[in-house]
């Protein structure tokens, strides 16, 4: 008989109802993988009452709770009361998993204020916010796993992207520094940088857009959602125990 309860995590996930984070939120929840059997997930939304609950019933696993919070990942008071009710509905935080952003994309010399400061505050700063909110329970447990999904726009830039490269670079830089302030505690800290994944955010390519930039994958395919999924479900279990301040790519080998 499986003892599911003894391996059970705690994870929140943000931006978890469409993309990539909702094959995060599967994964953890309905996967048995590298050495846990399932975790309770909450995860966090800003918008689409409808998809979070289709969400909650699609996943419907007898062995894991599986709930909604809204919340804007932007915004410091939201991201402190969506951790607060994860910790009170899953009995605590093991896994943070920051998944939430957006591109607003223009050139330099066509990008507004309002573009600049959208995309650093939803991608970077809700790092921060979620980071700062899930280390006081962490902290206590001296256990804790947190994945910061960046992009390999962060490490090799992209034009029209200056506004999101330099989040997705800050969330490796915050990721590194993090994962120094609290390896001490046995609270690690991962990014991964996936290139190309067939979501929402990239669905606007048009056929020549998309044969050019497969030029540059040697695997010469897109990316799924579940690709970086198996690949966070691998950095949140025991066999990634002694791994922290890495960034993995999930780009089928555009970047290396
Ligand atoms: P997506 O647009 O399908 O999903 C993004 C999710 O973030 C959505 O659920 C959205 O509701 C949520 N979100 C946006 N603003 C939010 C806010 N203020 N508060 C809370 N949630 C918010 O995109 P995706 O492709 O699944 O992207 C997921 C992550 O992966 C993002 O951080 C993105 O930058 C990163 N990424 C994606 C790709 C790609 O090719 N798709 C490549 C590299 C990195």
């Amino acid at each position: 008989m499986i003892k599911v309860e003894q391996q059970k995590r705690r994870a929140i996930v943000t931006g978890g109802t469409r993309g990539i984070g909702r094959a995060i939120v599967k994964e953890l929840a309905s996967k048995s993988c590298c050495g846990i059997l399932f975790s309770d997930v909450v995860f966090a939304y800003n918008n689409c009452d409808e998809c979070a609950e289709e969400l909650q019933k699609e996943i419907g696993n007898p062995y894991t709770k599986v709930h909604a919070f809204k919340a804007d990942a932007s915004s410091f008071e939201e991201a402190q009361a969506a951790v607060d009710y994860a910790a009170e509905k899953l009995g605590g935080i093991d896994i943070l998993i920051n998944n939430a952003g957006i591109t607003r994309d223009n050139l330099l010399l066509r990008m507004n204020e309002a573009e600049f400061d959208q995309v650093i505050d939803v991608n970077l700063k809700s790092v921060f916010n979620y980071s700062k909110a899930v280390l006081k329970y962490m902290m206590k447990q001296k256990y804790g796993r947190v994945i910061n999904i960046s992009s390999v726009v962060g490490l090799i830039g992209n034009p029209g992207q200056s506004n999101y490269a330099a989040s997705k670079a800050g969330v490796i830089g915050m990721t590194k520094s993090l994962a120094k302030e609290y390896a001490s505690k046995n609270i690690t800290f991962n990014a991964v940088a996936p290139g190309f994944i067939e979501t929402e955010m990239t669905e606007k390519l048009n056929e020549k857009q998309r044969e050019a930039l497969l030029k540059n994958v040697p695997l010469h395919r897109l990316g799924t959602p579940e690709d970086v999924a198996k690949v966070v479900g691998f950095l949140v279990s025991d066999a990634a125990d002694y791994i922290t301040g890495q960034v993995i790519n999930v780009d089928g080998g555009m970047v290396m």
